[in-house]
């Protein structure tokens, strides 16, 4: 028999009703004997998630504060497993864990609490995160390592329920992934379990040719490349969390994105190889900002060039082009990854590198058309959709990855842009 690996998400699980529906796919199917889970996300707008609720009680500064968390996160979860009629009872756990513990150990319980009811509600075996999810002083996962601890409980139990978003690090204790990295739990025990396929259950069909909150209805994408979710992750579209297909790639998994609201509607496939060639995605963002730095030879010096991106260093991480000149280069960088120290970043500039004159331009929105081998055709249909808008091109970028085609443009042109490529791609 095959094995896929599912991976459930907090909306997914928020109440006992969402619960039940993810109890019913896996029942479903015999294949799926591999479940990481989130925690309980938002059960509508405006709601908290648990796992905000943890770090909240972590940075509580009163005992009355932390007590109220306590109470609302204990309350939520013990709501679920009564409506869900199981028999479970975690007040010892609780005061024993939650009031006591702090940092990643506190944060990571949510998922824990979660893959407990869970696992109770489909009769499938809990494996702590921490006894399978190995990971290296860097975070990597030690996949040796995880390949055996999962095949042992595999064959011991036939099925496993782990908690996503945290695993033991070199010393046993709890380490965190990033934000969202249930995703990259699910994954990482897809592979440790050869899995056939890993399937992504969330509250929408897959990817979305563009944005629902640009464009009414966008149609799903049926098929990505690895390296086209990546790319238009990093670019906001944030249904599955772009490390994880990392782990998948060198078994060649497929990972499905499927609707735990609709579990037999549309999906998209992330593969390694796409069957068509199509555009994979309109993804755009506002809020950028454009720091053009003159220096007289510095594009053929890569002396100062470093220095240059030396300067961004010690305000971001991230930086997203740095298109040049002889005399100028260009940095680009997303407004809220340096704050409001654009005026550090300026005066460091001139004291540290010398700069002759800095200019800044803001404002700015970038978007990305994404398709594998289509770079030529996007080029010319997102500058002649641009000119027809009469939208300035201030930055055009190929993609060294030859993946997309990426513009910089005043921002206010931005949701016109995206209906008007959208339609001429649908
Ligand atoms: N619960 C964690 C978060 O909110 C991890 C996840 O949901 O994947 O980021």
């Amino acid at each position: 028999m095959g094995i896929k690996a599912v991976k459930f998400g907090g909306t997914s699980l928020s109440h006992a009703e969402q619960m039940r529906k993810a109890a019913e796919i896996v029942r479903s199917d015999k294949e799926r004997r591999v479940v990481a889970v989130s925690a309980p996300g938002k059960r509508f707008s405006g709601d908290d998630k648990i796992t905000d609720l943890l770090y909240r009680m972590d940075q509580a500064k009163t005992t009355e504060k932390r007590n109220e968390l306590f109470s609302l996160i204990t309350g939520r979860l013990d709501d679920i497993v009564a409506s869900l009629g199981l028999p479970q009872d975690f007040s010892r756990e609780y005061r024993e864990v939650l009031m006591t513990a702090r940092g990643a150990e506190l944060v990571s319980r949510g998922e824990y609490f979660c893959a407990k009811i869970f696992a109770a509600l489909i009769g499938f075996s809990f494996a702590d995160a921490r006894d399978v999810i190995f990971l290296d002083e860097k975070g990597e996962p030690d996949m040796p390592k995880i390949e055996k601890a999962m095949r042992a409980h595999l064959e011991q139990y036939g099925n496993i329920v782990i908690p996503g978003f945290y695993g033991a690090g070199p010393n046993g204790e709890t380490v965190l992934l990033p934000r969202g990295g249930s995703d990259i739990t699910g994954a990482i025990a897809a592979a440790a379990a050869d899995a056939d396929v890993y399937e992504n259950f969330t509250d929408v069909n897959g990817f979305l040719l563009a944005d629902p909150k640009t464009v009414a209805s966008p149609r799903t994408v049926r098929e990505l490349s690895y390296e086209e979710l990546r790319r238009l992750s990093s670019m906001g579209a944030c249904v599955l969390h772009s490390d994880s297909v990392l782990p998948l790639k060198a078994k060649e998994i497929p990972v499905l994105i499927r609707n735990t609201n609709d579990p037999d509607g549309e999906y998209t496939r992330i593969c390694a190889k796409k069957t068509e060639r199509a555009v994979s995605g309109i993804v755009g963002q506002r809020g950028y900002l454009l720091f053009s730095v003159y220096l007289t030879g510095i594009g053929k010096n890569l002396a100062d060039f470093h220095r240059l991106l030396g300067i961004f260093e010690a305000y971001t991480s991230n930086v997203y082009s740095t298109p040049h000149t002889i005399d100028a280069v260009g940095v680009l960088v997303y407004g809220d990854d340096i704050g409001g120290r654009k005026e550090d970043i300026l005066r460091d500039l001139f004291e540290k590198l010398s700069a002759e004159a800095v200019t800044v331009t803001a404002d700015m929105a970038l978007l990305s058309v994404v398709g594998e081998g289509l770079s030529s055709e996007t080029a010319r249909m997102i500058l002649q959709t641009m000119a027809e808008i009469g939208a300035e091109p201030l930055l055009v970028d190929g993609g060294a990855d030859r993946m997309g085609v990426t513009v910089g443009f005043d921002e206010r042109y931005l949701t016109l842009l995206i209906h008007r490529l959208y339609e001429k791609t649908v």
